[in-house]
């Protein structure tokens, strides 16, 4: 049967069971036959219905459009006005069959049937009773079929009315939020006395999904049906509330929105009076021009206009005014989007390099590699360089050299000593007189978004309760997170992935991990006596010569002046203490020129004295000769390397071990270890093997006044110590450095590029040091490795059999003699003095073979 009605739920409306109540829609229905209403089974034509279930009682005003639909209602008005509206199981289906159907109805008596212009009918139905659809009769050319009338059981009292009740609360709830219900609907209800016409009534008013309704309309026990009625509206009601409470909240958005208009409008109008107005209005004016011609990303801008916007409501005298100006000019001032053009001219690059900075082949290669990499990659990542080494070797200088060759701006900031996160990443706003932190600050200066950035001293960062800087460093150097870095203050990220970082630090070892994870360690260990000079000859010089306004006529250096500058006036790695003392000559010369004297000056190794005065710095000499218990060993200053001496003395005693020359903890236990050794070895060092019970033992390093700590001095303590007790002279043209086991094993130690270094300077021979350090002889100038035989060494043994001499009668102290087991033979050499590898052969310098008294030393203890 197709049959398509078109009825709006609006159309819809609902009656209660007394016939009075139908008001005048009512009195179009006509009584039906007594006879055929209330046979068992009945044959009465079916109207399909589309998105309604009519209820009974309830009225409802339709369109029918189908001429199978039509035929149907003119067949009920030709017989006895009854049909059976049915609802389709799928509202979109067109020409529904029995089984589309649901199986229960509602017999409806037609009220009239209209026609209208449009030639579509309008017809009027009031639902009845519930009715069960049985067989089929015909299907063309309208539905007709069986019903029996559903009987409803008959309710019991007291829950009915306790349902009927709650029913009524529900539904003055309902009506007191939804707008579409009226206090109409609720006296009609109140006046409804049976409980399943209520459940029927309330249905249609509520207008439920079709569904629920068709549930209703097959709910045949009165209290079951009105119990579904009361679900129902509660869940109407939670919808309602909720859409109450937002409605509530966008109203109250809305007044404020307005009040705050209002008010400053008002507020505008006050400026005005009292002449503020224009004053204030010209600078928020500026400031957004200002902050439009920023360019930064939408967000930022965003957030820039809507504080301005705040600005503008403000009175100039509120406190708040100026925090947020500050807070406004801070944005405004920060670079977002300028960014300088890298010059990608390879050459160009080599030569800025080249022109500031002698040597450091390493660092430069690097820059270019990445002006390379940028060249083919433009998108590529910055690096994260991190410079290496003592004081005045270049590094922040070349921070600014590779500025110049990348032309980009250059900025620098020291961390040192910072404890505070919040100097790296600033305030919050609520602090009083709260700033951003030095990095965007720094940025500030730099007016790029993309300048070469020195972060000076990145070693000597502390933290504290304060925080902990190191890890606000490593957002702002991390490429994975610093596009987006946070400060407090700006509370805006910060994109920071254009900076060129360039760190340096004086000692790796006190770099927080996780930051030196992050950066490319390029060490520069510091510069040789040759080096020293070439970078006066090329830089220092002609710089002072400007500085101090003086012309190369008026003055020359001599070379060998300038080697004597640096042996005796300067004790460093780098050259910024050489580049005083030579501004110092030029100081005393230019003072000359200007009180007239018109002759060159010539500065010679002899006058260097007379310019500088006496003498400012006496390295460590290698030893005049070979000495029984004293050893050269090398240590590590901030300075550079320097070489130290170990001094052992035996006096008669009861075997105590006496450590001086303010050593620290570290150092006295190595002096420990070193003594254990040698006491295990003492059969093969040919020693009394109760030897330490008769005598003292006294280590010392002189230099008293600096303190000294470091496992470095191990193995010269342990040489020295055997040369004492064996009375073996040291060769004083051998160096070493190495930590010593109690086994005699030598392990590897830190500073030793800086300590071949020392070694060269002072005019050493030879060099021991651990074969694990060979590594890092990489760094160390050719020059040097030239002139310098450098012996790795892996046991304290080898350190002995290259380090003392066999021994010689003339030479024993008395107080080796004291404990030397057999002290008028000469001690065999102990076992395996030579590394598994042949050593290159070590020139031994000639021993001179005047008869001398004893060691001097040895001399100095002799009871
Ligand atoms: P650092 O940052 O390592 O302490 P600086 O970069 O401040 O050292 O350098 C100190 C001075 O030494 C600067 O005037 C610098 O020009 C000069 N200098 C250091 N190394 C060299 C070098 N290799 N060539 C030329 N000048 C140098």
């Amino acid at each position: 049967m197709d049959s398509r009605h078109r009825s709006t739920r609006r159309a819809l409306t609902a009656l209660d069971g007394s016939p009075q109540d139908v008001g005048k829609d009512a009195s179009r229905f006509q009584s039906v036959g007594v006879a055929e209403r209330h046979g068992a089974d009945f044959a009465l034509p079916i109207l399909p219905v589309r998105e309604l279930v009519i209820l009974p009682n309830m009225v409802a005003n339709m369109v029918v459009y189908q001429p199978s639909a039509l035929g149907a209602v003119k067949e009920a008005l030709a017989r006895n006005r009854l049909i059976v509206a049915v609802a389709q199981r799928h509202q979109e289906q067109d020409d529904p069959g029995p089984q589309d159907l649901y199986p229960i109805g509602t017999e409806c008596s037609v009220g009239r049937l209209l026609r209208m212009p449009d030639d579509t009918h309008h017809v009027l139905l009031q639902g009845q009773r519930r009715v069960r659809i049985g067989a089929w009769m015909q299907h063309a050319p309208f539905g007709r079929a069986q019903v029996t009338v559903c009987e409803e059981p008959e309710p019991r009292s007291s829950q009915v009315e306790a349902l009927r009740r709650a029913a009524l609360k529900l539904l003055e709830r309902c009506i007191k939020l939804n707008d579409r219900l009226t206090e109409d609907c609720y006296i009609k209800a109140l006046n409804i006395e049976w409980p399943g016409a209520l459940a029927d009534f309330i249905g249609a008013e509520l207008q439920p999904p079709i569904e629920v309704l068709q549930e209703l309309l097959e709910l045949l026990d009165p209290p079951t049906r009105l119990r579904r009625v009361c679900q129902v509206m509660s869940a109407e009601l939670d919808v309602l509330e909720l859409e109450h409470k937002i409605q509530d909240e966008v109203q109250h958005e809305v007044d404020r929105g307005q009040q705050e208009y209002y008010l400053r409008e008002q507020l505008k109008a006050i400026q005005r009076e009292l002449g503020e107005h224009d004053a204030t209005m010209r600078e928020s004016q500026e400031l957004r021009e200002r902050i439009l011609a920023r360019r930064m990303s939408g967000d930022v801008e965003q957030r820039a206009l809507k504080e301005l916007d705040r600005l503008e409501g403000m009175p100039a005298l509120a406190p708040e005014y100026s925090v947020v100006r500050t807070y406004l000019d801070w944005l405004v001032a920060l670079p977002w989007q300028e960014r300088t053009v890298d010059n990608f001219d390879l050459r160009h690059a080599e030569e800025t390099l080249n022109a500031h900075h002698f040597g450091l082949g390493r660092v430069k290669d690097r820059v270019l590699e990445y002006l390379a990499i940028r060249k083919l990659a433009p998108l590529g990542r910055t690096p994260i360089l991190c410079l290496s080494g003592p004081p005045g070797v270049g590094k922040t200088s070349l921070g600014r050299s590779i500025s110049e060759a990348l032309g980009r701006k250059f900025v620098r900031v020291s961390v040192g000593g910072i404890r505070d996160e919040a100097e790296i990443r600033g305030h919050r706003r609520t602090y009083v007189g709260a700033m951003p932190g030095r990095i965007l600050q720094t940025m500030k200066t730099a007016q790029t978004a993309n300048p070469v950035f020195v972060l000076d001293e990145i070693d000597k960062l502390a933290s504290d309760f304060r925080g902990d800087p190191a890890a606000a460093l490593l957002e702002v150097l991390d490429p994975e997170q610093n596009c987006a870095f946070s400060d407090h203050y700006l509370e805006v990220p910060y994109d920071l992935s254009g900076v060129f970082f360039v760190l340096t630090a004086n000692l790796l070892a006190n770099i927080p991990d996780a930051l030196r994870d992050r950066m490319e360690v390029i060490e520069i260990p510091g510069y040789t006596e040759e080096e020293k000079l070439h970078i006066a000859q090329q830089f220092l010089v002609p710089r002072q010569l400007v500085d101090s306004g003086l012309s190369p006529a008026r003055i020359e250096i001599e070379d060998r002046a300038i080697r004597r500058i640096i042996r005796d006036y300067t004790f460093e790695a780098g050259v910024r203490g050489l580049e005083r003392e030579i501004g110092g000559v030029m100081r005393k010369v230019a003072r000359r020129v200007a009180e007239g004297r018109r002759h060159k000056a010539l500065v010679t190794e002899a006058r260097v004295a007379a310019y500088l005065g006496p003498q400012k710095h006496f390295h460590t000499e290698a030893e005049e000769r070979d000495e029984v218990g004293v050893a050269t060993g090398l240590a590590w200053t901030a300075a550079g390397g320097e070489l130290t001496t170990v001094e052992v003395m035996v006096v008669p005693g009861k075997g105590a071990v006496a450590l001086t020359g303010q050593l620290g903890e570290v150092m006295k236990e190595s002096a420990q270890a070193a003594m254990t050794y040698v006491r295990s070895r003492a059969t093969d060092l040919e020693l009394a093997p109760d030897f330490y019970e008769r005598q003292d033992l006294h280590v010392h390093l002189p230099g008293g006044g600096i303190p000294k700590d470091g496992p470095s001095a191990g193995i010269t303590m342990a040489a020295a110590i055997v040369s004492a007790l064996t009375g073996r002279q040291v060769r004083r043209d051998v160096a070493m450095t190495g930590e010593i086991t109690l086994r005699g094993r030598v392990l590897p130690v830190g500073g030793v590029k800086e300590k071949v270094l020392a070694a060269h300077r002072a005019g050493m021979k030879t060099v021991l040091l651990p074969r694990r350090n060979l590594k890092d002889l990489d760094e160390v100038p050719a020059e040097v490795k030239d002139e310098l035989q450098l012996v790795p060494v892996d046991a304290m043994d080898e350190v002995l059999g290259l380090a003392l001499h066999p021994w010689r009668a003339d030479c024993v102290g008395e107080a080796a003699a004291l404990v030397t087991h057999r002290p008028l033979h000469p001690p065999r050499l102990i076992a395996d003095p030579l590394p598994a590898k042949p050593l290159p052969a070590m020139p031994l310098p000639a021993m001179p073979r005047v008869a001398r008294p004893r060691s001097r030393r040895a001399i100095a203890v002799a009871p």
